[in-house]
């Protein structure tokens, strides 16, 4: 799955609406906007589709903020690519919970016992927040700090925070 080369290779906001517009068709994952009816307890839900296709379901409100900027934009953005994480990273366990529910919230109870990084949610956390701010653009800028870097990429002061926490061995130390 390409995510747009501009964004690899320049500090820049990944294109999201390019992606839910063009992007992750290759890779058959399709955004839906869905009534919040349908959603009652989740801003977004990943959903096995048909023919082999994974179809993430985004409250219209969080959908549209992805196209029109208010104050749902960032955790659109976040969320989206939260998603994104789960379609990539576990087809099997979204078509398993599916099918058969009560496997799955098995499958939930034994990961309490994991370490982190094998929880699924930790794994979509962390994948997002690699996608919305990628370590090769930001290797190439100076200081590091959280709210310049929100405004960069586009996305929560926490989110990059936490990022920043998690990718602290992976980045090359910078003078006080
Ligand atoms: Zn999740």
């Amino acid at each position: 799955m390409s995510l747009g080369s501009r964004n690899l290779t320049e500090p820049s906001p990944l294109d999201l609406t390019w992606l839910v517009d063009y992007g992750l068709a290759a890779a058959k994952i399709a955004v839906y906007a869905v009534p919040e009816a349908e959603l009652p307890t989740a801003e977004a839900e990943t959903r096995a589709g048909p023919g082999g296709w994974l179809d993430i379901w985004l409250r219209a409100a969080f959908y549209d903020s992805l196209f029109e900027r208010n104050h749902r934009t960032l955790r659109a953005r976040s969320t989206l690519a939260h998603e994104i994480g789960h379609a990539v990273l576990h087809p099997r366990e979204v078509k398993l919970g599916q099918e058969a529910p009560e496997a799955l919230s098995l499958q939930r109870a034994a990961r309490q016992s994991l370490p982190a990084f094998r929880d699924s949610e930790w794994q979509a956390h962390t994948f997002a927040a690699a996608i919305l701010v990628p370590l090769t653009t930001l290797r190439t800028l100076d200081g590091r700090d959280p709210s310049r870097l929100a405004d960069v990429y586009d996305v929560s002061v926490p989110l990059v925070a936490s990022h920043l926490r998690r990718c602290r061995e992976l980045l090359p130390s910078q003078g006080p």
